[in-house]
């Protein structure tokens, strides 16, 4: 008999969140909606309450009593927990399978590691995770038997592009050589892959937020618009493969058809094609090593009409080069760079920056802001104390641009 996995979606109201629950709506046989997190829109989460009776719900802390209030008048019998600390309980909740860790941000990381450390399967979406606390989290997923599962779809595809040895140990990609000789990771381009540095200059918001080819959240669709997402998914790709940042590349591949690649020594180059779906590499997670419908229109090659790679231009996409130098330096220059970063993308939505800014703001924290050199032995604290500054002082950056 097969066993319900019973499911944590963190971050349950946004976009992953999104394409996970209707996953777990068409197969709800498979999988019990155990816990389901909000942060905004609880309208929404109210409405995710109702539709699949989660045992346990985290909101804001000061949410918390009006949220279980409005869930008992309605008869729905929920225990409603609060802040970070109510995540990190349904993280690690003994009844708890899978945690699908579908947070935005460095708010993300503390009860994915939570999910590591008490040895969950975690589907990993939230990336800045591994951006800043990589080292930290692989080794508590190995120190604790946790599995963790790539969500994000270039790393999906990497994953399904390798040899099963080193998708149950990423150690092994060095160990025996499996013929791997480099990744391969493909970017959109974002929206103005096309347009002049001048034109990016004079983006408005909705301009940047409108991708080509996927429907995301916020943060991150102005991310693929500065090639940032792909700079924090080189270091994504960099933890969870355990490889050096030179044996990974990028390249725009502007109809998001190939998800990305694995070139092996023989001259192989294994890829993950499909319709730009989260779909896809989310249920492909949930149901690894089996496979299941995702509900992913398929891809229709007779309509295919071509596929184009370029080589992304890093003067126009400096962030990109950013994360190759920060991976480079060391653990302390990547969360410099993403805490800079989230603080320069809430302040370009905010409509207070440029969006070219964004990199200028990034390349000045990882320049200007000492911090301490992180060894192996580096905790959560350690990491966040970085965090904590480098956001101090981006802030402060931003007020004098202001
Ligand atoms: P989103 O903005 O649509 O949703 C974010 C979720 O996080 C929401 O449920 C929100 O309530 C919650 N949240 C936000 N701030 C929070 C806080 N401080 N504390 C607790 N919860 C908070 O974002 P998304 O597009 O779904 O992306 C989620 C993560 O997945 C990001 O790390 C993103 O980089 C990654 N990702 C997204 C996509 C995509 O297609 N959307 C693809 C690959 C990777
Ligand atoms: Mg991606």
């Amino acid at each position: 008999m097969v066993m319900t996995q019973r499911i944590a979606v963190l971050g349950a109201t946004g976009s992953i969140g999104d394409s996970t629950l209707a996953i777990l709506a068409a197969h709800s046989h498979d999988y019990e909606v155990y816990a389901l997190s909000g942060y905004q829109r609880l309208d929404k989460l109210f409405a995710l309450c109702q539709q699949f009776e989660p045992s346990r719900v985290c909101v804001p802390t000061a949410d918390v009593d009006s949220f279980a209030q409005r869930l008992k008048n309605a008869g729905l019998m929920v225990d409603v927990v609060g802040g970070a600390k109510g995540l990190t309980e349904l993280a690690t909740d003994s009844q708890v399978d899978t945690v699908v860790a579908a947070i935005v941000g460095a708010a993300g990381l503390p009860s994915t590691l939570a999910a590591a450390r008490a040895g969950k399967r975690i589907l990993l979406a939230n990336k800045e995770a591994l951006v800043m606390a990589g080292q930290v989290l692989i080794e508590a997923v190995k120190t604790h038997h946790a599995t963790l599962l790539p969500l994000d779809s270039e790393h999906n595809a990497i994953f399904q592009c390798l040899p099963a040895a080193i998708q149950q140990d990423n150690t092994q990609i060095h160990e025996r050589n499996h013929g791997v000789r480099k990744l391969w990771l493909t970017a959109s381009g974002g929206p103005f892959l096309q347009q002049s540095f001048a034109q990016m200059q004079q983006a408005s918001v909705a301009e940047a937020v409108k991708h080509p080819n996927w429907s995301m959240g916020q943060k991150i669709s102005v991310d693929s618009a500065t090639m940032m997402n792909k700079g924090l998914e080189l270091i994504e790709a960099c933890h969870l493969f355990d490889l050096v940042e030179s044996k990974i590349n990028v390249v725009i591949h502007p109809q998001s058809i190939i998800h990305s690649m694995v070139e092996y020594s023989d001259g192989s180059f294994l890829a993950q094609l499909g319709s730009p779906d989260m779909k896809t590499p989310i249920a492909h997670a949930l149901s690894y090593p089996a496979r299941i419908d995702s509900g992913s229109q398929p891809l229709d090659l007779y309509a295919l009409s071509g596929l184009e790679f370029i080589e992304p231009d890093l003067q126009k996409f400096a962030c990109l080069r950013l994360a190759r130098q920060a991976m480079q330096t060391g653990t302390q220059a990547t969360i410099v760079l993403n805490a800079a970063n989230e603080i320069a993308v809430a302040a370009f939505l905010a409509g207070q920056v440029r969006l070219t800014d964004i990199a200028d703001i990034n390349e000045q924290a990882l320049t200007e802001i000492q911090v301490p050199l992180l060894d192996v032995n580096a905790d959560i604290d350690d990491i966040l104390a970085i965090d904590t500054a480098a956001r101090r002082y981006t802030n402060g950056l931003i007020t004098t641009m202001v």
